[in-house]
């Protein structure tokens, strides 16, 4: 075995910051074993034969407030400037979702410049609330509201999305993540910082991963490599015992073998589907909350600077995870509710007596992180952790 001082598992943000950070700042030698056959994660992204930039595993859209994340991740890519904008289906009208004023208009003529003031006066301009402050709220025109925007916006996806009706889930962290919007502002997201790789996110990973320092294998699974030997404590790679340092970043109960059941994933079917016109939808994103068996469509040629004579679009269809079943195998979403929180906090406290052992990302840690809150963290884990103490 080649003397490595790292071992990483899956080369998505959380392994490839790792990595980069690893090999680049420490001068330390970095395996990373990926299972699928390209680096990215669901960061991966492709020029397909229409020559649009395809993001294979779901659009990806790059944000942050936080200026070290962008000194950060501007090393390795130029970027191209993209605010993400999201409409919905909602009966026969297209509205900005999320849910802001323009929709209240479009969706509730008659009494929406009544319905404004009282919003404006209870939150103010420019303020986000969640859906469940609105049902809750004690003025009865707000509540209305609320259960109004509930019914058409959240209630179909959610279930659609996850599979199970919003009471099963926690759904205020869920929905906290699309909070109405007292704006005109139609932006799916504000922060200060919103672009995408210039080159793509592929490029972009492969330039975090150029030094020498780092060995990437493909299409390599980490339970038949390493091993995480529970009566010992101590981890294995390929039959002798590793002493240096694993980030592992994939699911925990498939790298325990199962030891208290599987844990709960969503996962995702894509379909993507060229058409030969020079746009198929006015936006990004349209999303269907209350009609079809998928959630959203997708438009990629929106979101870069290149613009091909033909387009290509992304259906997305929530499904079942199956992990032994192709095609439903790839776990996108943890499950938030209590009960899946309280079975992998079993695995959490078996991989925790591990001392050189660390867990990251959204598989690895059972947390619905965005890219930008995975950035952080890794970046965070990386100074607290490692920067002085090797
Ligand atoms: N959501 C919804 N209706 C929408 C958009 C979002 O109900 O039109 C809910 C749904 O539960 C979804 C969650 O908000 O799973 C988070 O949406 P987001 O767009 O952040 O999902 P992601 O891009 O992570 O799949």
């Amino acid at each position: 075995m080649k003397n490595y001082d790292f071992i990483i598992v899956g080369s998505g943000f959380a392994g490839s910051i790792m990595a980069e950070r690893f090999a680049n700042v420490l001068n330390k030698k970095v395996l990373i074993i990926e299972q699928r056959d390209h680096i990215a994660g669901n960061m991966f992204d492709y020029y397909d034969e229409a020559g649009v930039l395809i993001h294979k595993y779901g659009p990806h859209l790059f944000r942050t407030n936080e200026d070290f994340v962008w000194d950060y991740m501007s090393q390795f890519t130029e970027w191209h400037p993209y605010q993400h904008k999201v409409v919905a289906e909602i009966d026969t009208h297209l509205v900005p979702v999320p849910f802001n004023l323009t929709s209240l208009e479009v969706l509730m003529p008659e009494k929406a410049s009544e319905i404004k003031e009282i919003l404006l006066s209870e939150f103010g301009m420019d303020k986000k609330v969640p859906v469940s402050v609105l049902r809750k709220h004690q003025n009865p025109m707000i509540s209305e509201l609320g259960s109004f925007i509930f019914e058409k916006i959240y209630l179909n996806y959610t279930t659609k999305q996850w599979g199970e009706k919003p009471e099963n889930l926690d759904f205020e962290t869920i929905t906290a993540r699309v909070p109405v919007h007292v704006s005109y502002d139609d932006r799916y997201f504000q922060e200060k910082y919103q672009f995408l790789p210039k080159e793509g996110y592929t490029q972009m990973f492969k330039k975090m991963l150029s030094n020498p320092n780092i060995e990437v294998r493909l299409s390599v699974k980490a339970n038949e490599v390493l091993n995480l030997d529970t009566d010992s404590n101590k981890i294995f790679f390929k039959g002798e015992e590793f002493t240096g340092t694993v980030i592992y970043s994939g699911a925990i109960d498939e790298m325990l073998g199962y030891a208290f059941g599987e844990l709960p994933y969503r996962s995702l079917r894509f379909e993507v589907e060229t058409h030969d016109k020079e746009y198929f939808q006015p936006t990004g994103t349209v999303n269907y909350p209350n009609d079809h068996d998928y959630t959203r469509i997708s438009e990629y040629k929106h979101m870069m600077a290149q613009k091909p004579s033909k387009t290509s679009v992304m259906v997305e269809y929530p499904q079942e995870y199956k992990r032994l079943v192709p095609g439903q195998d790839i776990p996108y979403y943890p499950i938030p509710k209590d009960e899946n929180t309280i079975a992998y906090d079993k695995y959490r406290s078996i991989a925790d007596k591990f001392s050189n052992l660390y867990l990251i990302g959204r598989l690895a840690e059972y947390k619905y992180y965005d890219m930008n809150n995975i950035i952080m963290h890794a970046l965070k884990t990386f100074n607290e952790e490692f920067a002085n103490k090797n």
